[in-house]
């Protein structure tokens, strides 16, 4: 296995860090140094982000871990995710969910979301489909959802993705822009929704209709 070394120390960390046995398996099976352009291959297992160009970036993996495990993925369920990035994050939710699961992933620029799909074509994940569009509103074709992971941050909740969440879903968005928070939302059996506070995060901006605007110069809401 390439990078078997760093891969193996990167688990141990991520292992000392309370990650779950279920999250850290897929971890492990899911090459990052194919979801990274290729002049950053050899840092792919260091702990951080890294550029993935066009101002984004692929996020850590403790934070794609955390992230895994406060969505308490199950076998075989329907995932959202908000910016496919590199595809990673993805292919960690795909090993968690298995074969019977499917994940559609929106990404709003063009050469990511190509960047993505090859990504995960190349790593073998066939359950992922990637979607170019505005994740800020969903995508209601597939709707409803037993997750919505978001991997931009928001100015506030979009509406419609709370509407895409199936009742007893979990989302987990990040909100606010420099000073931003990871939420975790629970939409009960009922329909009853709740926010809970976990922490402070840092991620690039959720830009789009219910995002921020790309073109306001003071960063504000649309
Ligand atoms: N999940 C990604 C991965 O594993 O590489 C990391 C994503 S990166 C932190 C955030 C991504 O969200 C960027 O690729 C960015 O272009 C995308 N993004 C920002 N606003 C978006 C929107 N409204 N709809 C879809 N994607 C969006």
């Amino acid at each position: 296995m390439e990078y078997e070394r760093e891969r193996t120390l990167l688990i141990r960390s991520l292992a000392e860090q309370g990650v779950s046995e279920r999250t850290l398996k897929a971890m492990k099976k899911v090459p990052r140094h194919l979801f990274v352009p290729s002049i950053h291959a050899s840092r792919a297992y260091v702990d951080s982000p890294l550029p993935i160009g066009h101002a984004q970036t692929i996020s850590a993996p403790h934070m794609v871990a955390m992230m895994c495990d406060l969505l308490e993925l199950k076998e075989g369920q329907k995932i959202l995710e908000i910016g496919a990035g590199s595809g990673y994050n993805a292919a960690v939710m795909a090993e968690i969910i298995g074969k019977k699961g499917q994940i559609y992933s929106i990404e709003r620029l063009e050469k990511l979301a190509v960047f993505a799909h090859e990504n995960l074509e190349n790593a073998g994940y066939s359950n992922v489909e990637v979607i170019l569009g505005d994740g800020s509103l969903g995508w209601p074709d597939n709707a409803p959802y037993d997750r919505i992971c978001v991997t931009a941050s928001a100015p506030d909740t979009p509406h419609p993705l709370i509407e895409q969440l199936k009742p007893g879903g979990i989302m987990v968005i990040p909100e606010g822009e420099g000073y931003q928070r990871l939420y975790i939302i629970r939409k009960s059996p009922d329909g009853e929704v709740t926010k809970q506070d976990w922490g402070g995060v840092i991620f690039v901006p959720l830009v789009g209709h219910h995002g921020f605007n790309p073109y306001d110069s003071k960063r504000g809401k649309k």
